[in-house]
């Protein structure tokens, strides 16, 4: 049930991504800055790293409309895509877009807020918009499980930093936990999840905070064991 309420969500997420898009665009947050605007999907990109100090990446898994895409994909290419060097471009290129973000603020300041700054619901929008939607499932289709999260999201390093803040300050945070115990290493866990996460070894060696994992339940849902839980709570040191 827990998982058609997820799907779901995602689906209208997807759905009303036309009028969203703009408020996570890496492109929007440049052409506003090289006028000194603060707009609309930087202040989003802020809350999303103080919403994962208490929610994690629930946003990743639960709202976002490029996992949605993804997800769909996914039907065709179920592929696992996690790893090393594939998780770690995607800091490379944030980096490097934040840094020039930041230089353009400082160069064109005094700076202003303006949330709609730049959008528009023309009809060339939707054919950008439709543009975006394909890169997406493309890079999916090629990769495999959320690729695109894995080596590209712009947004996912604000989420990971606002977890390891949450951590290192002690804030009670969204996270998994396991009753290793109770694991009969069926697999299921590692096999359901979008993220291509060896959930089974996480269980086992009861190490169940991962910087790829979104928070969507998937493994805990599937468990025939219910070995895999979820609360608020804070990193034990
Ligand atoms: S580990 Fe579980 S909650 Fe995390 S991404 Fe994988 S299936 Fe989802
Ligand atoms: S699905 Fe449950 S019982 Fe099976 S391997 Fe994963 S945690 Fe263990």
């Amino acid at each position: 049930m827990k998982q058609k309420i997820r799907k779901g969500i995602l689906t209208y997420s997807a759905l009303l991504f036309p009028l969203t898009f703009f408020f996570m665009s890496p492109y929007v947050i440049i052409m506003s800055a090289a006028y000194g605007i603060v707009n609309g999907s930087a202040l989003f990109f802020g809350f999303l790293l103080l919403f994962s100090m208490i929610g994690s990446r629930l946003f990743c898994g639960w709202l976002c409309p490029g996992g949605a895409i993804q997800e769909q994909a996914a039907h065709s290419n179920n592929k696992a895509w996690n790893g090393k060097w594939k998780n770690s471009s995607k800091y490379i290129i944030w980096f490097f877009w934040l840094a020039l973000v930041v230089f353009l603020w400082i160069s064109n300041g005094p700076l202003a807020v303006n949330f709609f700054n730049m959008y528009s619901l023309d009809s060339h929008i939707f054919v950008i918009y439709m543009i975006v939607v394909t890169l997406i499932y493309v890079f999916a289709l090629a990769t495999g499980k959320r690729g695109m999260c894995h080596s590209l999201c712009w947004m996912a390093p604000f989420m990971i930093i606002g977890e390891k803040c949450a951590d290192f300050l002690h804030i009670p945070r969204f996270r998994l936990k396991a009753e290793t115990e109770n694991c009969i290493s069926c697999g299921r866990c590692s096999k359901k999840c979008p993220m291509s996460l060896d959930v089974v070894e996480m269980v086992k060696t009861n190490q169940m905070d991962s910087n790829e994992c979104i928070s969507c339940l998937e493994c805990a849902d599937i468990c025939p064991k219910q070995v895999i839980k979820f609360g608020i709570s804070a990193k034990v040191k």
